[in-house]
């Protein structure tokens, strides 16, 4: 489903409840896409639902919806920095693919995609919004309306009811979420003042009525701290910061104080407040993958996630009871410490870019799920309890000595342990989330130490980039690795099968006002495995490129479909195609190497008519052949037609119209010809 394979479902598991509450409301588990690139488009949440997130932070929408970002905008070759932030798309459009995401999660469920045999509640979601950046423009008429729509979204949802097709017409009536989401993390420049990040989050809290997570910094660190962990622990010189970023961003007493004040003031409204370590680190831009001129970056991936730990230790003392969002360098291997820690949720963002891309998730659920069989402990915060031995001071530390302390100590060292019964049989419930947390924070600097010292995360471990073997992609034809397509957060990149060919095919030439057969020309398919792109998924973010061993790039060098003529028409600089049509015949609009074309294809009698507007060839075209050429009113002298464009043409469209492999082309294929 959206190019992701069913052995990489997430399906939960019956024996044991990783279930977690997120702003007061239950998901299924902890773990989730940051908001970022996974969480764009509809079909990225469904991938990463699919594949087992149950928390989806949304991507960051701005009321400046029409950003320029430079391109490409990821750089994910080891340690990965990126140049992009909030949504690329209008928020009109932003709020059309949030809505069309959770109703695919709908209907997945519905239809029992992921099987049976699955516990209650196994597919439990939570949708967190992300706004940003200044206090003027989530303030906006545009922006209140936006998160209104998401709170409400009944109209959205019955209008995308009434687009469900009719072959899938017996979900048009499913009680589908309208209440998408009412909590918000909040993301400011760097640079935000103190007060107007409180600002902010009161205005949330205060006239909107939602639950916040503030996203800090890493720069809370201060400059000596960080610049001593990423030179002199892990290594990574090359690595600069600025002395300005940190001086203008938040500091660390007045994120306390603000911490505080806003922790009261939501407890004041019913609602929750939380902070999310953390933002990206901004630094000088050292390499060359981004466009010239780009003067920082932002760092993500494996030096985050240590910088990030220690960020965490400093606020576990401050203010242990403080709930915490994690997003940094989260991968399969430390996910589950993240949830020793207690971390509600994990989010990950650049593991996602990497070789698998979403088919990477699973995995963090299934280590886990390893360590609490061998823990013996069935409940998540059971495992946080006993995660690194530190339950008995747990609870020592939360029950005084006596028998309720004594028979919290026997269920601890019980399998399966169930301290919550343990508690609950003595009427003192309330304690167990006053002990989890306990736990978490003593759990706490094992953790951290153990990551700082570990290699993996130090610079020597994270130098080597993706093989490159020294050939150039065509439009057809590669070594068919497929990386790209999980590579791919979008799905643009997609598999279709064409029938190889291989033949000469004339050009024609105007002459004399005839068309006269010229030279021919080899044209040659070898392989039946193609790659394609879909241009109203792709972003240029550049990320299959990264990870493609041959140059030029996928998005850039494979057959690129349009999904609508007025993109096609729009795109002038690109090459690509966008096909029309239905059981009677095809329609297609094609640009190669510059130069526009037309193919019409009746599929009863199978004959085709190819032309550049100033030649127009007759085709047989189920066996590609020509039958004739004329010369078109207007049509100056010399001008050539180069019938192997035909072929080259034909190939793909007819490669991915075939239905056996669905793509977003052969699945939603107008019928209706455009004006
Ligand atoms: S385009 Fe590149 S990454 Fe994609 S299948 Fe071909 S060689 Fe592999
Ligand atoms: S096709 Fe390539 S460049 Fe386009 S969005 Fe996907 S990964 Fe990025």
């Amino acid at each position: 489903m959206f190019d992701l394979p069913a052995r990489s479902f997430w399906r939960g598991t019956p024996d044991l409840d990783l279930s977690v509450l997120f702003h007061g409301h239950r998901a299924a588990n902890p773990l989730g896409p940051a908001a970022g690139p996974q969480t764009q488009m509809a079909q990225n949440i469904a991938l990463a639902w699919l594949a087992g997130a149950r928390i989806l932070e949304l991507k960051t929408v701005q009321i400046d919806d029409r950003l320029t970002i430079p391109r490409p905008c990821i750089d994910a070759q080891n340690v990965v920095y990126n140049v992009e932030w909030s949504q690329e798309l209008r928020l009109e459009e932003s709020l059309r693919e949030y809505v069309k995401g959770s109703m695919l999660v709908d209907v997945l469920r519905q239809a029992g995609a992921l099987g049976s045999g699955s516990p209650p509640g196994w597919d439990d979601t939570v949708f967190d919004m992300s706004v940003g950046y200044d206090l003027e423009g989530i303030r906006s008429p545009q922006i209140r309306a936006w998160i209104d729509a998401m709170k409400d979204a009944r109209a959205h949802v019955d209008a995308l009811r009434r687009e469900i097709p009719p072959e899938l017409s017996r979900y048009r009536d499913l009680g589908f979420r309208t209440a998408i989401s009412d909590q918000v993390t909040l993301s400011t420049f760097h640079g935000c003042p103190a007060g107007e990040i409180e600002a902010i989050s009161r205005y949330l809290l205060d006239e909107l009525g939602l639950h916040v997570t503030v996203k800090l910094n890493p720069t809370l660190l201060g400059r000596e701290t960080v610049d001593g962990l990423l030179h002199d622990v892990l290594g990574y010189t090359d690595i600069g910061t600025r002395p300005e970023d940190f001086e203008r961003d938040l500091q660390w007493a007045q994120a306390l104080d603000m911490v505080d004040r806003l922790s009261e003031a939501a407890r004041a409204r019913g609602r929750t407040f939380a902070v999310k370590l953390t933002n990206t680190l901004v630094v000088r831009n050292h390499r060359s993958f981004f466009p010239a001129g780009q003067e920082v970056m932002y760092l993500s991936g494996q030096p985050l996630h240590v910088l990030t730990l220690h960020l965490l230790q400093r606020f576990r003392k401050a203010r242990p009871q403080l709930p915490i969002s994690f997003s940094a360098g989260v991968d399969s291997r430390n996910f589950p410490d993240c949830v020793a820690l207690g971390l509600v949720p994990v989010t990950v963002c650049s593991d996602l870019l990497r070789p698998g891309g979403y088919a990477r998730l699973p995995r963090y659920l299934s280590r886990l799920e390893e360590k609490m069989r061998t823990l013996g402990v069935s409940e998540l915060r059971d495992f946080v309890a006993k995660a690194e031995g530190r339950g008995e001071e747990a609870v020592c530390a939360t029950v005084e000595a006596g028998t309720l302390r004594e028979t919290l100590l026997s269920a601890l060292a019980a399998e399966p342990t169930d301290l919550e019964a343990a508690l609950e049989r003595t009427g003192r419930g309330d304690l167990y989330p006053g002990l989890v947390t306990t736990a978490a924070r003593l759990n706490t600097p094992a953790i951290v130490e153990r990551a700082t010292a570990d290699p993996r995360y130090r610079a020597a471990a994270n130098r080597e980039t993706p093989r490159k073997i020294g050939s150039h992609l065509r439009l057809f034809d590669c070594i068919n690795c497929d990386k790209c397509v999980p590579a791919c957060p979008n799905d643009a990149n997609f598999v279709y099968e064409a029938e190889p060919l291989s033949g000469d095919f004339a050009s024609y030439r105007v002459e004399d006002g005839r068309a006269v057969a010229a030279a021919t020309e080899r044209f040659e398919v070898r392989e039946r495995h193609q790659i394609a792109v879909f241009q109203d998924f792709c972003n240029d973010c550049g990320n299959c490129d990264t990870f493609c061993p041959e140059d030029g790039g996928p998005y850039l060098e494979k057959p690129r479909f349009f999904g609508t003529l007025e993109g096609w028409q729009r795109w002038r600089d690109r090459d690509g195609f966008f096909v029309a049509g239905g059981a009677d015949g095809v329609r297609v609009w094609a640009r190669l190497r510059g130069r526009e074309y037309a193919l019409e294809v009746d599929r009863q009698s199978g004959r085709g008519v190819f032309t550049d507007g100033a030649l127009r060839l007759e085709i047989d075209h189920p066996r590609r052949l020509v039958l004739g050429a004329e010369v078109l009113p207007g049509a100056s002298p010399g001008h050539v037609l180069d019938a192997s464009a035909y072929a080259a043409i034909a190939l793909a469209v007819d490669g991915v119209l075939d239905p056996s492999l669905a793509n977003p082309v052969n699945s939603s294929l107008s019928e209706q010809e455009p004006a």
